[in-house]
């Protein structure tokens, strides 16, 4: 029996419902690397052993009476461990956004995302750790500590879901859920070298998932393979009426089985992604993952996506705007703790002087500028107008073709420290990444090699609005015949 750590999600599952191994064999395997890795690395805010025991048990024992009494199908995911970001609410369980305004805060609900895996089964490892409510490339906004990479501890995991990137990339858990405002799925994958999914905008409810920016929010998934992530994508995806944006189209099943020929795929390659600056050893290894793909059968062509440039302003105003507004709510009266004052005004000042951290201040005072009268048209009015037009290039785009093929970031991981004195440099980090969110469109990051230094880089197709099965199909195909994302760092 290998060291059940490093079996994939698909391997674990089948050998759970063959009734090779146990849920709780497996969940203790997970643990205890928990336990020996975790100093080093950081990846969870809070940790729920007990419960994981608990729940692994109990999916064992269903496993079991199925057996002597064989019923309806079990569960698709049961007795299987996973780890959650920290924004996601799972009832019962603390769930801090990577914030000291959310210390003491424990949801009396669960996503709908969380929900949706509780039923097909899952084993809750614990909360994974992030920047402060998501706004982040690194870590380091976390009021928690910074997450380190396991290919070198020196380095970020990448962020916001840095967490759950470290603890897929570790083999502390087999899956993940993450979160991809502006590339928090897609970034922390690529520095980690695993897979990582942001679906469509409306593909997953945000139902439970605190809000940062509305509408460019959406969960996503990190695995360590294409098919990994397609059996978890297809159990959270799907309409829910408690999110008004949630979409009613319905989500294929995503068939990973056929031959594995890419004839008739159109990639397209958006020459404003391969810009200056941009590490040498990033575009080589994209560039060299896309020959990869065209010697399956896809068809490379050169495209244009004109206005890539304005994503980061654009971003950053709109962001930090439905962050102000959305923030607003931590008062120290309706959640978390609340620290004294004479009047209703000193206790709001205190808590959120005290609790939240520089940079979602800095974010809910740009937000706040941007939204105020007299500067809105100018900001945030002009900001949607020009995010008209880069949903405009994507929609242009695939109408000659398929996919678009891009790096994920321009550099791979940063060193801890590196940028945390000049935000601007940060965010400069999610030049790439920023576009499929203002489109709404998907996109997804898997590793296409390494730099210099033993570091990951990730590559990221995105789609058409609801094309996740062509971006997975894709990348499935690219995994079947390469063995980046079978690459285990030594932590
Ligand atoms: N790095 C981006 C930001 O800081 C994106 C974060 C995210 O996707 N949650 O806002």
């Amino acid at each position: 029996m290998p060291d059940l750590t490093d079996l994939s999600l698909l391997q674990v599952q089948r050998l759970l419902q063959q009734g090779e191994i146990s849920s709780r064999q497996l969940t203790q395997a997970c643990l205890e690397r928990i336990d020996r890795l975790e100093p080093a690395l950081h990846a969870f805010i809070t940790l729920t052993p007990e419960k994981a025991l608990q729940m692994a048990e109990a999916a064992d024992q269903q496993r079991r009476a199925a057996r002597s009494v064989p019923s309806a199908p079990l569960p698709p995911l049961l007795g299987v461990p996973m780890a959650i970001k920290d924004v996601l609410a799972v009832e019962g369980v603390r769930c801090t956004c990577g914030s000291r305004i959310l210390e003491n805060f424990i949801p009396p609900f669960s996503a709908t995302a969380v929900e949706r895996l509780l039923q097909a089964g899952i084993v809750l490892l614990g909360k994974t750790n992030t920047d402060e409510f998501a706004m982040g490339s690194s870590t380091e906004n976390s009021a928690y500590g910074v997450t380190h990479n396991p290919w070198d501890l020196q380095h970020v995991p990448g962020g916001s879901s840095g967490g759950s990137a470290a603890s897929i990339a570790a083999r502390l858990a087999p899956a993940a859920l993450g979160t991809d405002t502006g590339g928090s799925v897609r970034q922390p994958a690529s520095f980690c070298g695993v897979t990582g999914l942001k679906p469509t905008y409306g593909r997953v409810s945000r139902y439970g998932l605190v809000a940062y920016g509305s509408s460019l929010d959406s969960v996503g998934v990190l695995a360590r393979s294409a098919a990994d992530v397609a059996l978890v994508f297809g159990l959270i995806a799907g309409h829910d009426p408690r999110d008004a944006t949630s979409q009613t189209i319905p989500v294929p099943a995503i068939d990973l089985d056929g031959p594995l020929s890419l004839e008739g795929l159109r990639i397209g390659v958006p020459q404003e992604y391969f810009i200056q600056g941009i590490q040498p050893e990033v575009s080589a290894a994209v560039q060299a993952a896309i020959t990869v793909l065209q010697g399956l059968g896809a068809e490379v062509k050169s495209i244009h996506l004109p206005h890539t440039e304005y994503a980061l302003p654009v971003y950053y105003l709109i962001a930090p705007a439905e962050a102000s507004a959305n923030l607003a709510r931590y008062d120290g009266i309706r959640y978390g703790p609340r620290l004294s004052g004479e009047t209703m005004w000193d206790i709001f000042f205190h808590t959120r002087g005290q609790k939240f951290g520089p940079e979602v201040k800095r974010r809910i005072m740009l937000g706040t500028y941007a939204l105020s009268a007299g500067y809105y048209d100018a900001y945030y009015g002009q900001a949607q107008k020009v995010r008209t037009l880069i949903k405009r290039d994507f929609e242009q785009a695939f109408e000659s073709v398929d996919v678009v093929a891009a790096p994920v970031a321009p550099t791979t991981a940063f060193r801890i420290g590196e940028h945390t004195d000049d935000p601007l440099a940060m965010y400069l980090e999610d030049v790439f990444t920023l576009p499929a969110n203002l489109a709404g469109v998907p996109g997804l990051a898997f590793p296409v090699g390494f730099d210099g230094r033993g570091l990951p880089v990730g590559m990221q197709l995105m789609g058409p609005h609801f094309g996740e099965a062509t971006l997975i199909r894709l990348a499935h195909a690219y995994q079947q015949v390469t063995d980046w994302h079978l690459r285990k760092p030594e932590v």
